[in-house]
């Protein structure tokens, strides 16, 4: 993740070998995108929440997946504004698992419903994004964890949707994270204790 840091730090970060480079604000990811493009290496991953007026700017970056699709009213916009442009956007599905009501990301009943609309056009769902409840300790965020990829394979087995990605595990949980099956996490902090 370089959403903490500014576009040298980043520009360091990817001289160290991290291509994958994570923001939270679009505005802030736009900006980075086009400092590095002479960089074609770079792949951009959207972890925060896509307003509706930044999602045209959004998927017509070269390399950007979006984690942070919390409905389907944001899905269906992503489609949407993807078929105007004749692109194929991949995407996530955030699910809150925590049963925090604070935090992002739809019910797995929620996501049960989207389910259904899938394949649609413009769109490639590549898999569910999910983070642990704030302060949860660790061994019950490899619990919440495990109910992801449960719920990834009942999607699969239900409704014959492959959800090959799950995207989890921050800084204090990634290790938790990929015992129970990440295949993507989400290190901000760590990378840079010492820095700052
Ligand atoms: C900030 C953030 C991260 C990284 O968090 P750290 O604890 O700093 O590693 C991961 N995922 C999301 C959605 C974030 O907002």
């Amino acid at each position: 993740m370089s959403k903490y840091v500014d576009v040298e730090l980043t520009q360091a970060l990817f001289d160290c070998g991290c291509t994958n480079l994570g923001e939270s604000r679009p505005q802030i990811l736009w900006q980075k995108a086009d400092q590095f493009s002479d960089r074609p290496t770079a792949a951009w991953h959207l972890i925060g929440h896509l307003q509706r007026n930044k999602i045209r700017r959004t998927i017509g970056l070269p390399s950007v997946l979006v984690h942070s699709v919390d409905s389907q009213r944001t899905l269906n916009a992503i489609a949407d504004e993807s078929k105007l442009q004749n692109l194929t956007t991949p995407i996530l599905l955030e699910v809150n698992i925590s049963g925090d009501k604070a935090k992002t990301g739809m019910t797995p009943e929620s996501l049960k419903q989207v389910i259904p609309l899938l394949p649609l056009d413009g769109v490639q769902v590549r898999g569910l994004m999910a983070m642990a409840g704030w302060g949860t300790e660790p061994h019950i965020a490899r619990k919440q964890f495990d109910q992801v990829r449960h719920l990834r394979d009942d999607i699969t087995e239900e409704f014959d949707v492959p959800l090959a990605e799950l995207s989890m595990g921050m800084s204090g949980d990634f290790a938790q994270a990929i015992a129970a099956g990440a295949t993507m996490v989400r290190i901000g902090s760590r990378l840079f204790e010492g820095l700052r």
